[in-house]
């Protein structure tokens, strides 16, 4: 029998980071001593006293059973005494918080809670890839908001037609931004629930690197802004705050229609976050204060390393102020794809080109901080000897 898969499936834009994975392995198979700056996931541990508290979750028999689909209460009070310090924003447990399986679960499921056949999403390009396939499995129509340099890859609401912007049901949006490490302050945020009240669209804030920040960067919530919550959800992961994206627990919180909504789809979908798992991230959170810090300065100096030695070799990258990315203009000569894989054939540097994340991204690679220093040295030794 010959296997048909679904448009929906077929509609789906090619995957480039397959490819690039590809290339990497056989490189490493050649036995080539490759720098990996492609990948968006931290390379050290999750810390010690996260996985002391799954270790003595884990010897529980009660965590062995189906979670609830809601969450655990306390890991959702947990969630709101978090955001009341960091964000000073009050959030009902009961209602306004939805522990999920990773952010991206949510991320993706959340069209199915909102979105027929036709809708309009506005959805940011370049981007976190989840946000177009979750509006093309429901058939969604995925409408594109350029992310460019002259507005600090911001989304320009006033260019965004009136008919589009009536017709559209959410606009999504992410900053400090995943992949031109962009930050938003906290007049867009209020722009931004301007334009959705006007236009009745729902706001989907994806704020998974707001705690990698530097320099004393202080990223808002969406959910500062007055009225968001009248409209909006933030999505938020403990990924890259505690190192532990293979654990996969994130959350959603504000609009509790919304929050609700997306609880149903996912009643029907999966069946919980394992209980372990949410008692290591009740840890985590209580231990914010004291773990952050660290994590800021360690990958502080990482990005100082990179940036500095790529501008001391004369080519002109931005240092970014939050996330792990620096998303850097291709030399001259190169579009996207040629620059990284000049770099991989030349220089056996992995990088990402920045037309992975959409149409706009092209003229860009990203760079991921997300290997030690000698090897930003050592990646930086090697560019140098190929531009
Ligand atoms: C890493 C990342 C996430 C986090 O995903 P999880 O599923 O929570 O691990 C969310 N959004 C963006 C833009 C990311 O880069």
């Amino acid at each position: 029998m010959k296997i048909e898969i679904s448009e929906r499936l077929k509609k789906l834009p090619p995957y480039l980071f397959v490819e690039i994975d590809r290339a990497k392995k056989r490189a490493r198979e050649e036995g080539r001593d490759i720098v990996d700056l492609g990948i968006g996931d931290p390379d050290t541990p999750t810390p010690q006293f996260i996985i002391d508290a799954l270790n003595e979750a884990v010897k529980d028999a009660s965590t062995h059973r189906y979670a609830l689909d809601a969450g655990l209460l306390e890991l959702r009070k947990e969630i709101a005494i978090w955001y009341k310090s960091r964000f000073d924003v009050d959030l009902d447990p009961q209602t306004e918080i939805l522990p999920l399986i990773g952010s991206k679960e949510g991320i993706a499921h959340m069209p199915l809670a909102f979105i027929n056949p036709g809708d309009a999403a506005l959805v940011p390009d370049p981007c976190y890839p989840p946000y177009k396939s979750g509006n093309i499995f429901c058939e969604g129509d995925v409408r594109l908001m350029p992310l460019v340099e002259k507005n600090g890859f911001l989304p320009d609401l006033k260019g965004i037609d009136a008919s589009l912007a009536d017709r559209a049901r959410v606009i999504y949006l992410n900053y400090p931004n995943n992949p031109t490490s962009a930050c938003a302050g906290l007049d867009f945020f209020k722009d931004v629930v301007r334009f959705a009240q006007k236009h009745n669209i729902m706001v989907c804030h994806d704020a998974a690197y707001t705690e990698l920040a530097y320099d004393n960067t202080r990223p808002p919530s969406f959910l500062n802004a007055p009225g968001s919550k009248e409209l909006g959800v933030e999505f938020h992961s403990l990924s890259k705050t505690f190192n532990m994206t293979g654990w996969r627990i994130g959350f959603v919180v504000g609009n509790k229609d919304m929050v609700s909504a997306i609880a149903r789809v996912k009643s029907n979908i999966d069946s919980g976050i394992f209980a372990a798992i949410q008692r290591a991230g009740i840890a985590a959170l209580r231990n914010y204060h004291e773990h952050i810090k660290g994590l800021r300065d360690f990958y502080q100096k990482r990005r100082d390393a990179l940036c500095d030695g790529l501008i001391s070799i004369g080519w002109k990258v931005p240092k970014p102020q939050a996330t792990f990315y620096v998303w850097a203009k291709c030399l001259k000569g190169y579009d996207s794809i040629g620059l990284a894989r000049h770099f991989l054939d030349n220089a056996d540097i992995v990088t990402t080109p920045g037309v992975g994340f959409g149409h706009y991204g092209e003229g860009y690679i990203r760079m991921a901080i997300t290997v030690g220093e000698d090897r930003i040295r050592e990646a930086v030794d090697r560019i140098k000897k190929v531009i």
